[in-house]
């Protein structure tokens, strides 16, 4: 690649002891776990709005289960939804347009800095220490200095960046699908069916609705790629979340292919939507209420740490000394990368499971901790860590170390875990019951 050299020097935009890259469900959590702790904390968020997937993603769900006590807990209830049995065990569901709002002032009201429409860009390195963030806003490029940073950013941008090694996709290097979810209405709620997914055994007039789609795909009638047909409930009535298009082959590291993927998936909206109506009872006058503003990545970078969680250990329940996250679960939930559905012909199911802190430690830069879907696993480990509430616990344990290694002057691969785990336990989080 041929280069441009430039260099100046950078305003200083502010000085913390924690920086959290990304306002997802986990750099929400993280940022106000470190304010919380008393830590000066700014919070960088490339949108202006908070909340990653939760909100500018129109993902309605809150899959995944963490022992009690954790934000995810009092996110649930901030938001009013906790408990909800529109989605049967698997979840909850909630409003992402309440949502935006709940976000902000959660945040706001633990003090912590916001940065909106900034966008993370470069690392400030001093040796192997991460020492600055380049951030790029409305005023231009500054730089944000912090003892600790967290990469919260979903992609790993901030650790990539920084310089930590990264891993993507499976052996053959192909992601999980991306994919733009949308809202709709007008769903006569006493005749139109609703889908979670594979484990969804929902029959449309007796047949397995899922079977349906799929010949339906045979059949010409929807593409191939679009046959699984996700229909979430919300927690109005007559109102369905659809997660079903897709764009395969979809690297969202690589900005060609955000719009290659944009195109594809808008095309496929209006597919669906005569789909439903023509073929679902109850959809007959289901209207489009509104698409997300950002395409939905369920993959990318994975930073690798001081620890790798396989899925191997996820299905066995594995328990860790250093345990910053107790009993998550979810299934090892890979949406197929190279066509239709899942890409595994079984179900992986696991049993709760921790998630040590070395998962939050990235190899090879100094001053850093990861937090959300970017932590350090495997493909197929991270195909079930990466659903929100598991993300909502790694963002606060991650918050809380960050906030300790600054008071402590310590860095996170240094950090005494004792002293994290007694501050989560504090607070009434179940980090060791078995
Ligand atoms: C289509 C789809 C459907 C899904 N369905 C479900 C579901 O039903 N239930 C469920 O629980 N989970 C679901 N997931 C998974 C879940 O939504 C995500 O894995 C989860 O939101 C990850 O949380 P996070 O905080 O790590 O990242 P994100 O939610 O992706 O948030 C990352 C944040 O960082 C910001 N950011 C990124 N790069 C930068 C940068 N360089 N500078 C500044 N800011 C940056 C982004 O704008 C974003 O706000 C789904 C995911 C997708 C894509």
């Amino acid at each position: 690649m041929s280069r441009v050299e430039y260099s100046r020097a950078l305003p200083r935009a502010g000085r913390y002891d924690v920086v959290v890259a990304g306002a997802g469900p986990a750099g929400i959590c993280g940022a106000v776990a470190a304010a919380r702790e008393g830590a000066r904390v700014a919070l960088v968020e490339r949108y202006g709005i908070l909340g990653g997937m939760l909100t500018s993603g129109h993902v309605g769900p809150i899959l995944g289960a963490v022992g009690p006590g954790t934000m995810r807990d009092e996110l649930t209830f901030l938001l009013g939804v906790q408990g909800n049995d529109m989605l049967g065990e698997t979840g909850v569901a909630h409003d992402f347009e309440k949502a935006k709002g709940t976000l902000a002032r959660f945040v706001g009201d633990a003090g912590v800095d916001v940065l909106l429409q900034t966008m993370a860009v470069d690392a400030v390195r001093e040796g192997d220490r991460l020492t600055g963030l380049v951030i790029a806003g409305k005023e231009g490029l500054r730089v944000l200095e912090s003892k600790v940073f967290i990469d919260c950013t979903g992609d790993g941008d901030l650790a990539a960046l920084a310089g930590a090694p990264v891993e993507k996709g499976r052996d053959d290097g192909l992601m999980q699908p991306v994919t733009l979810e949308f809202l709709i209405d007008n769903v006569d709620e006493d005749r139109g069916i609703a889908c979670i997914g594979d484990v969804d055994d929902v029959q449309l007039k007796g047949e397995r609705f899922l079977d349906f789609c799929r010949r339906c795909g045979e059949e010409g009638i929807l593409p191939m790629n679009i046959v699984a047909v996700r229909l979430h409930r919300t927690v109005y009535p007559g109102q369905r979340n659809v997660n079903t298009t897709q764009a395969n082959g979809i690297d969202a590291t690589k900005t060609a292919d955000l719009y290659r993927a944009e195109r594809t998936l808008r095309a496929q909206i209006p597919l669906l939507m005569d789909f439903f109506r023509r073929y679902l009872p109850g959809y007959e006058h289901c209207r489009l209420v509104s698409t997300p503003s950002t395409l939905g990545v369920r993959e990318s970078r994975r930073v690798m740490g001081e620890y790798v969680i396989t899925a191997e250990e996820l299905a066995a329940g594995a328990r860790f000394p250093d345990v910053a996250v107790h009993k998550a679960e979810f299934i090892v939930d890979i949406h197929n990368p190279t066509g239709p559905g899942q890409a595994e012909s079984r179900i992986q199911y696991v049993k709760p499971y921790d998630l040590p802190y070395r998962c939050f430690v990235p190899l090879g830069v100094e001053g850093l901790l990861t937090a959300g879907r970017c932590i350090s696993g495997t493909h197929r480990a991270h195909a079930s860590y990466r659903v929100m509430s598991i993300c909502m616990a790694m963002g606060q344990a991650a918050g809380v170390a960050a906030a300790l290694c600054a008071a402590l002057c310590c860095d996170p691969r240094a950090l005494d875990v004792g002293l994290l785990q007694a501050a989560l336990t504090k607070k009434g989080i179940d980090l060791f019951s078995p």
